[in-house]
């Protein structure tokens, strides 16, 4: 039978639980309440710093004021990431948020890049790519044009800690109510299998219509209570730990996030206001614990400001990510490994998917077959393009790179990078996170080059072509000479 759902009760107050609070309140706050579950005793994961331009539509959708945000969280911005050491030791590219050059109509400008001999080599694509020009030039600045060759998709790098502590104080001033208390059991409707109650420790008891898992790696209530099951990816995404830690910052913040290839994995470095946080993601099959540790601290390049942290994780996702009367989001959901940034988003897009599919007269199959539905092909994107990183490489120097070079990947992502490889053409499935754009510079940086292009590009006579890439290039520069550095706009935004 099913109950109109009147109260969700979140269990956790990570970056997961406080983004679920704030969105759910904000959006559907009228017709239902809602209590947030946290245990100071057991406290958060504690890392996660890196996000992708999505996270700018959240905010704005809460009303959060830029500015107040970039003050509170100690927020940089981040541009794209820069790869080394991927494709060879030494060698370099950068995924950037934008897109390189002007498409013509049916024809995606790496075509034209291909005829004119500027694909075969990792020099060319970048010069077209604004994001890219700016990381470069340290400079940042939205530019405020109609015209779409100066997009600039940003993102930032932030303290998760403080963006959950900022939510938190947000989501109780719009009437969430906070419960501070450990669970210690949880009650189940002996018929339906659905939740009915947390117990605290203490004999307090929360009861709730739908519950949101966000207590962290462990599911307290989709895997410990409902036993859901999980899918794990990690004989494809081999890195199963992380070291972490902070160092003091530099003196000029970086507007792009660092990821360095490593003989066993590889170093993040990411730029915030008030310090650099580090980490290094690995395979314990290839690294010990105390190997990793000493290359991640004899590559800070700063001193530290803590103690290393070690994490261990299984690459995957939870079979269904929503079971019965509990929808886990955030680390209870499923994990992969942080290259791409995408766990925050991975967060926003389940809270978004909620509340698309809110079950307000009661949870049905239907709903919950959609949502499982959408939820695994979102994870297995994500999953194809960050193994598509280990997959094309060139180096030759560690049995850890050789591993991935020479493994069986998914058949999506064999297809995807054939049909590249061959033909020179990209097609992006349907909702995948990740545009052509991002596919190209990864498959491009890593060494993928296509051995052909499509037959539009031979419109333009060659004369024409080079007169065109030119101008392309100097309509991208123009506007990087009068822009601020990336520290004087963070200066002037944090003091307004
Ligand atoms: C090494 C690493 C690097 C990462 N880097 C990035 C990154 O750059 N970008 C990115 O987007 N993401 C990153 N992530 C992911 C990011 O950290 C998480 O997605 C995010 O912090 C969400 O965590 P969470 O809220 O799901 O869990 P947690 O932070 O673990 O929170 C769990 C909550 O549940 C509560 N809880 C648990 N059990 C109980 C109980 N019995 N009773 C009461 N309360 C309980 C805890 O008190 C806590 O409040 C990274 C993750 C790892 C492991």
């Amino acid at each position: 039978m099913q109950t109109a759902i009147k109260k969700v009760v979140i269990l956790g107050g990570g970056t997961a639980g406080w983004m679920s609070a704030a969105m759910i309140k904000k959006l559907i706050g009228q017709a239902v309440e809602i209590e947030l579950v946290e245990s100071e005793s057991i406290g958060t994961i504690g890392v996660g710093e890196a996000t992708i331009p999505p996270i700018k539509l959240f905010n704005s959708v809460l009303g959060i004021n830029e500015a107040e945000f970039i003050r509170e969280t100690k927020a940089t911005i981040k541009l794209g990431i820069k790869f080394e050491n991927w494709k060879t030791q030494g060698e370099r590219y950068f995924h950037s948020f934008g897109a390189a050059g002007r498409s013509l109509a049916f024809c995606q400008f790496h075509h034209l890049l291909k005829r004119a001999g500027q694909l075969d080599d990792d020099k060319h694509l970048w010069q077209y790519d604004l994001n890219f020009l700016m990381a470069e030039a340290g400079k940042f600045s939205p530019i405020n044009s109609q015209d779409p060759t100066y997009d600039v998709p940003y993102a930032y790098h932030f303290d998760a800690g403080l963006y959950a502590a900022f939510l938190k104080r947000f989501s109780q001033k719009i009437g969430v109510k906070r419960t501070e208390g450990l669970v210690e059991h949880v009650k189940q409707n002996q018929i339906t299998g659905f939740i009915e109650c947390l117990m605290l420790k203490g004999g307090k008891e929360v009861s709730g219509d739908l519950f949101i898992d966000c207590s962290g790696f462990k599911g307290l209530l989709i895997q410990e209570k409902l036993s859901t099951g999980y899918e794990d990816w990690s004989h494809w995404l081999q890195c199963d730990r992380a070291i972490a830690v902070p160092s003091k910052r530099f003196e000029q913040t970086l507007n792009y996030t660092r990821s360095i290839a490593h003989p066993a994995g590889w170093q993040w470095r990411i730029p915030l206001q008030h310090r650099n946080g580090n980490g290094l993601v690995y395979s314990s099959k290839h690294y010990t614990d105390q190997q990793a540790q000493d290359i991640l601290l004899s590559n800070l390049q700063s001193d530290t400001l803590g103690e290393p942290n070690l994490l261990r994780f299984a690459t995957g996702r939870r079979k269904k990510q929503w079971n019965k009367n509990v929808v886990s989001i955030g680390l209870s959901s499923g994990f992969l490994e942080p290259l791409e940034s995408t766990s925050i988003h991975l967060i926003q897009s389940a809270i978004i998917r909620l509340v698309h599919m809110f079950p307000h007269a009661g949870v049905n199959d239907s709903l919950i077959n959609e949502f499982n539905k959408q939820s695994k092909l979102e994870f297995e994107q994500i999953r194809d393009f960050l193994i598509l990183h280990y997959k094309v490489n060139e180096r030759r120097d560690s049995l850890f790179w050789n591993d991935m070079r020479t493994m069986d990947i998914p058949d999506s992502l064999a297809h995807k990078i054939q049909i590249f490889k061959e033909n020179g053409r990209l097609f992006r499935e349907q909702n995948d996170l990740f545009q052509d754009s991002s596919w190209l510079q990864v498959m491009v940086g890593q060494g993928l080059i296509p051995n052909d292009y499509h037959p539009i590009a031979n419109s333009i006579p060659t004369s024409q072509l080079m007169g065109m890439l030119e101008q392309v290039k100097t309509m991208k520069e123009k506007p990087i000479a009068a822009l601020p550095s990336h520290d004087e706009f963070l200066a002037k935004l944090v003091k307004t």
